[in-house]
């Protein structure tokens, strides 16, 4: 059979959300022969007014091995790109109260973690996805509603507001931590749920770049360490980025954050317990942050199952929303494409076979059942372990 023959034939699968794990989960599944759609609800994050916007809230991430291994199990090439935007931190820098730093590395033999930029990475995968044949992007296309038992979704197309409905054979749902794929499964599977919101909200600040004597850009603090201004009920971490500055984020109580009204009282808060980090951001860029820069909440989701008989699984934030303080929550998203794509291969899921037709309620993909079954099975502990360890650091 002719690729093109086989292309035809291959089924479909939607993939809802295109954040960095729904983008993976796609050019992993379309890689292996499926056709694959992507519906995302925001716009293209690479065109240019989505840019702007994504500059005003740049989170980097740090990328560890656990995310690394799972880039370069499904697209090898792409990883070697990704990591010349990466920054290596090879431990944390501790800053006390008094301007002291010390220096804790994460591992005697030089193994570090990569500070990345959020963006950067979304974009690369969006790129490499835009070039697979068997792979469409659709943005301003937001699922509403899910029929599993027929196969169908509902989608609303934004730009034109028409809402239509999409025949799928496979459905993943990598629609983050508000997952409306997570809430039609629900409906359907007996869920086991919890959601919890802690008392902290975290605001990201910007420190910029500093300059050396022939006016080029340097960094203001040590490149290659994660720094944290540990200051018990809240926090302040900084990662680097590769134009020199640093992306901040100060974690702290909503009781603690609402005290802080006005210019004086979020300047006079920072002198008592981040001078030195207060020097770096300077003043005004600082009152400028806040003022600017939303407030946002933590959230932490346990699920199981994370799928439905052989048609659909949900992946990433939508299965296993973590709090940020073990820095795994997007690395364990990443690694649960790479699970899967083994249960997928060691059950010898195909995407063209068994000859069925969408629209049927009964279990027709046994082998397809078998890997999703598994992958609940096999994964869900390993999350839980990591949402608790990520809750009590
Ligand atoms: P998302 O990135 O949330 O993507 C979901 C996509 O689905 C979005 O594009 C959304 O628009 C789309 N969508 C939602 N609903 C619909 C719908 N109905 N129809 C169509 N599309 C829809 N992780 C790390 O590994 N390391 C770190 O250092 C780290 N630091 C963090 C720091 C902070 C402050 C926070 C908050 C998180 C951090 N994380 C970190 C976690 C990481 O950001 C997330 O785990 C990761 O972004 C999740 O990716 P995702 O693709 O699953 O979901």
């Amino acid at each position: 059979m002719s690729q093109h023959q086989q292309a035809d034939k291959a089924r479909t699968v939607i993939v809802v959300g295109a954040g960095p794990v729904g983008c993976l989960a796609a050019i992993c599944l379309a890689k292996m022969g499926w056709n694959v759609d992507i519906y995302e609800a925001r716009p293209d994050l690479r065109l240019p007014s989505s840019k702007a916007a994504a500059q005003q809230r740049s989170i980097n991430l740090a990328i560890s091995s656990r995310g690394i291994t799972a880039l370069h199990a499904i697209d090898p090439a792409a990883t070697a790109r990704f990591f010349q935007t990466v920054i290596p931190m090879c431990g944390r820098m501790i800053h006390d109260i008094r301007g002291n730093q010390q220096s804790q590395q994460y591992d005697k033999d030089g193994q570090c973690i990569n500070s990345i930029d959020r963006a950067l990475l979304n974009e690369g995968l969006l790129e490499e996805a835009s070039a697979i044949p068997n792979i469409r992007l659709f943005f301003n296309h937001k699922v509403l509603s899910i029929d599993f038992d027929n196969r169908t979704m509902v989608i609303r197309d934004t730009n034109s507001e028409t809402e239509f409905r999409k025949a799928f054979y496979l459905c993943i749902g990598a629609d983050g931590s508000y997952s409306i794929v997570r809430r039609q499964l629900m409906r359907v599977v007996r869920m086991n749920f919890q959601q919890e919101y802690i008392p902290h909200e975290y605001i990201e600040l910007k420190m910029p770049a500093g300059c050396d004597e022939h006016g080029q850009p340097v960094f203001l603090l040590d490149p290659n360490h994660l720094h944290i201004w540990p200051r018990h009920s809240f926090m302040l971490i900084a990662l680097p980025n590769k134009d020199k500055s640093f992306t901040c984020t100060l974690f702290a109580p909503t009781v603690e954050l609402d005290r802080l009204i006005g210019c004086e009282a979020i300047l006079s808060w920072f002198r008592t317990y981040f001078p030195d980090a207060l020097l770096l951001l300077g003043e005004d860029k600082l009152l400028n942050d806040f003022a600017k820069n939303t407030r946002s909440p933590l959230i932490s989701i346990k699920a199981k199952p994370y799928h439905y008989k052989d048609r659909c699984v949900i992946l990433g934030d939508s299965a296993h929303s973590m709090v940020p303080f073990y820095g795994q929550g997007l690395n364990c998203g990443l690694e649960d494409v790479r699970v899967l794509q083994a249960l997928l291969l060691q059950e010898g899921v195909a995407p063209c076979s068994p000859p069925t037709h969408l629209g049927e309620r009964e279990l027709t993909d046994t082998k397809l059942f078998n890997a999703l079954s598994k992958y609940t099975e096999t994964r869900h502990e390993d999350l839980v372990a990591i949402c608790e360890l990520a809750m009590d650091n």
